[in-house]
């Protein structure tokens, strides 16, 4: 299909605005964008009138766990031992089925709200590639690997996360990719987390990670691995056996210290920072402006639904713009421009998906039309600002994944949603009665 979108602004990146602009689509890419007097050169595309619209690049959700969301709700304010603990007895009853539902559901959500990809870590890969296809989206799936004290249980989890990479990376025309998912360096030992290094880049993949998200998890990695750390960071750590490198995704980085940033800027790790989740588990604020200043690629994630409670891009992005102004007094820190830029270009530097992230000819042409003629977003000056400060998921009018349009004035047009609803619902009931879980 080709497509010529006529909008009142054009946001290709955070820096480059255009006003009345046009941005032509030919198949699943970008190949023009410009001022509107450009669709004059493309007589014979498809019209699309978006004058009340801004067209943002697809937003990158960057670290998530798509099938919590039939955990919504069921463990809030508590810490993370905790809930983490009430967690995995849930989860110990998924089945595929639950994953499937779950997964469609959170892409459902996350289209609806303007993301277009998301970075996954999840069991049943098979189930989470099979939603992410048939909704539509785009999506990096990694299977956690969890030892803990059980070599055998890490050794299949790693099996696992091998197998997926060889049955589903490049799935759905390329919108499927696939990661190695070494959960933590607190439940993986120093050797697992070395061969699934050694795997992804036999495979030519990214590896995705939770790393330093709470104060003891250094110490808890020292004591259940003998690490000797005696005071090294965890950064310093996994720098040493070789782990980091740039297709590292780590999610979190709440506990890093200045000498840990120049580690993960010189390795090219990518960081996941997830400000919703971190707040509500109470985990601390990771040093993101620290991280930017010293040109770490940075993405803005929501987590699982378990723990934000929302996938909406939106609202993390305004988190990330507040909460440094808060907490450090300083009204200057993290800009608009940095937050949309961490939820677009950011995450697809981080995850190394370089068609992405912006719009520019060549890019892929996942688009999303924010529909401005609302009293919350009248009178528009800067589109950036609005982006950022007062736009809201439900704000998005239409999206478009690989040149295809999955959303559109208030229908998903790829999946029966309403089916998914009732299924989600009673998957979700069904699971908490198995795992002996009041719902
Ligand atoms: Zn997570």
């Amino acid at each position: 299909m080709e497509w010529k979108i006529l909008a009142r602004f054009v946001v290709q990146t955070p820096h480059r605005v255009i006003r009345n602009g046009c941005v032509v689509v030919e198949g699943d890419r970008i190949v023009d964008v410009g001022r509107a007097g450009l669709s004059g050169r493309y007589p014979r595309y498809e019209r699309v009138d978006a004058q009340d619209c801004v067209v943002i690049p697809g937003l990158i959700n960057a670290h998530c766990h798509a099938a919590m969301t039939l955990m919504r709700g069921i463990a809030d304010d508590m810490p993370l031992d905790r809930w983490l603990g009430k967690i995995w007895s849930i989860e110990s009853e998924l089945r595929r089925e639950d994953v499937y539902v779950g997964t469609v559901i959170a892409c459902l959500e996350m289209v609806r709200s303007g993301t277009t990809c998301f970075n996954d870590m999840y069991f049943y890969p098979g189930a989470v590639a099979e939603a992410v296809e048939e909704v539509g989206m785009r999506g990096v799936i990694s299977v956690p690997i969890i030892e803990l004290d059980d070599r055998a249980r890490g050794e299949r989890l790693l099996r696992e996360g091998e197998e997926a990479v060889r049955e589903h990376h490049g799935r759905a025309g390329g919108r499927v990719r696939c990661s190695f998912g070494p959960h933590a360096p607190y439940t993986c030992g120093p050797e697992l987390l070395v061969r699934a290094r050694e795997l992804a880049d036999r495979y030519h993949v990214g590896v995705h990670i939770h790393m330093a998200e709470t104060r003891d998890e250094a110490k808890r990695a020292d004591e259940a691995y003998d690490l000797g750390l005696n005071g090294r960071s965890l950064v310093e750590y996994l720098d040493e056996i070789g782990f980091l490198g740039d297709n590292v995704i780590a999610a979190h980085c709440i506990w890093v210290t200045d000498r840990d940033i120049d580690i993960l800027a010189r390795r090219g790790v990518g960081v996941a920072s997830n400000p919703v989740s971190n707040m509500k588990l109470a985990d601390g604020i990771a040093p993101v402006p620290e991280m930017l200043n010293r040109g770490v690629g940075v993405g803005l994630g929501t987590d699982g639904a378990a723990s934000n409670n929302c996938l909406d891009l939106f609202e993390e992005m305004k988190a990330a713009a507040l909460l440094y102004k808060a907490t450090r007094g300083d009204p200057t820190l993290i800009t608009a421009h940095q937050a949309l830029e961490m939820a677009t270009l950011g995450a697809a530097r981080a995850l190394r998906l370089e068609g992405l992230g912006a719009v520019e000819g060549g890019r892929k042409a996942d688009l999303v039309l924010v529909d401005l003629k609302r009293p919350r977003l009248v009178p528009t000056h800067d589109p950036i600002s609005h982006l950022v400060y007062a736009v809201k998921g439900g704000d998005v009018k239409t999206v478009m994944i690989d040149g295809r349009l999955v959303y559109d004035r208030g229908r998903i047009l790829t999946v029966d949603e309403e089916g998914f609803l009732e299924r989600a619902q009673r998957a979700s009931e069904s699971l908490m009665e198995r795992a002996g879980v009041g719902g």
